[in-house]
């Protein structure tokens, strides 16, 4: 979603763009296996800059989201406290909702609802953002694998890809996801060390006696956001995810447990998943920087590379803001000139009728 997005931003502004996607088809990574939330940013700490690029998006959605053509649900989210503790967690938060100019409200029964919580189909969303940026001229080349960078003969960087073909461009935008870490250290940086931190989701079919119509969210604690409970927008709903750090950056298996981790916690939340068993089970991997998150910054030693990376929770979310952002940092290096007009791209057509959340699923279980 951040290539995409990179992608969609330089077209608007009329720049040629291509994308280079190392597998067979966009949005197998982390942005085709995610929550599909679309969030407002009500829990994020004010004055980070995931934080300003989440509000960011959502003002950029506004605009853009009916230009895109991409489906989305704005259900609103509930946290319902219980305890003292819980309380005190959600009015901390709604604290945190108005710093950031977040509407949330607190009901009569003491639970907290966001009404701007938004879900999607974040495999149409990815889709929509390349289909409208190859719209405005730019290229997207799949199985196109990025595996050298240099400073190029005559300027602007040498990409090589697997195969030995040679790609000439002025600038770079390293958007690898997981990998960016390595693309980094083929240009001789280390901005960000990345792991995966595995999020496994349960899919339901919606239990006939009671339509589930918002996001529940837990109360968070130390321990993380937890599991959440939301519908989708093909008439599922999903609890999850997970959260466990791991190594492997290709395992993209639902483990033995992940039933365990989640079912209690979700029907617990949700009453009506009670002896309601999943129909299908998937997990994404979060790009998750050791150090620090939304690595967005210019490589220290090859000019016109710009990193993005470690983009770990809320990319989707942000995505909008990410490519305005990295098309600043692409201005301040000199490679793009600054304030070239926008022009509305043609909505695209939609990637088809399969389960978002069946894709890379299935996709990484036949690797
Ligand atoms: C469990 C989970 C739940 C989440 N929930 C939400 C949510 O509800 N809302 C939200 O906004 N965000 C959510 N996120 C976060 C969001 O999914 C990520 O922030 C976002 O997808 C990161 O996007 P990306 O483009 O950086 O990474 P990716 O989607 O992983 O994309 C990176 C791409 O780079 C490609 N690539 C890698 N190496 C190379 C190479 N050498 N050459 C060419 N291409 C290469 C990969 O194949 C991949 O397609 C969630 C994530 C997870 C895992």
């Amino acid at each position: 979603v951040v290539g995409c997005a990179v992608a969609y931003a330089l077209a608007r502004r009329g720049i040629a763009a291509l994308l280079l996607e190392a597998e067979p088809g966009l949005a197998l990574g982390a942005s085709g296996a995610n929550s599909g939330i679309l969030h407002t940013g009500f829990d994020s700490p004010p004055g980070e800059l995931e934080t300003r690029l989440i509000l960011r998006a959502r003002a950029l959605r506004e605009q853009l989201m009916d230009e895109l053509g991409v489906s989305s649900w704005r259900c609103g989210a509930r946290l319902r406290p219980e305890g003292e503790a819980e309380h005190a967690a959600v009015a901390r938060l709604a604290a945190n909702a108005l710093l950031n100019g977040v509407e949330c409200r607190l009901e009569a029964d003491g639970s907290q609802c966001v009404p701007g919580e938004t879900v999607t189909d974040p495999v149409a969303f990815v889709h929509a953002l390349a289909g409208a940026a190859q719209a405005g001229g730019a290229s997207v080349r799949l199985n196109a694998p990025v595996m050298g960078l240099a400073p190029g003969p005559g300027g602007g960087l040498l990409l090589t890809l697997a195969g030995g073909e040679r790609v000439s461009a002025l600038a770079a935008v390293n958007c690898a996801g997981l990998f960016a870490d390595e693309i980094a250290a083929l240009a001789g940086d280390r901005p960000v060390e990345i792991y995966p931190r595995k999020g496994e989701f349960l899919v339901f079919a919606p239990p006939p006696q009671a339509p589930l119509r918002e996001i529940l969210l837990p109360v968070p604690s130390e321990l993380g956001k937890g599991v959440l409970v939301f519908p989708t927008l093909d008439g599922h709903v999903i609890a999850g995810p997970t959260a466990r750090e791991r190594s492997d950056k290709r395992d993209w298996s639902v483990e033995s447990d992940a039933a365990e981790q989640i079912l209690a916690k979700a029907r617990r939340m949700w009453p009506a998943l009670t002896g309601v068993e999943p129909v299908g089970a998937y997990a994404g991997l979060r790009p998750a920087g050791r150090a620090g998150n939304y690595v967005i910054e210019p490589s220290r030693s090859l000019p016109g590379l710009i990193h993005a990376a470690a983009i770990r929770s809320t990319g989707m979310s942000a995505s909008l803001a990410i490519g305005e952002h990295v098309l600043e940092l692409l201005a301040t290096a000199g490679a793009i000139e600054r304030g070239s007009r926008e022009r509305r791209l043609p909505a695209p057509a939609s990637p088809g009728p399969r389960a978002w959340w069946e894709r890379a699923a299935e996709h990484h279980a036949a690797a």
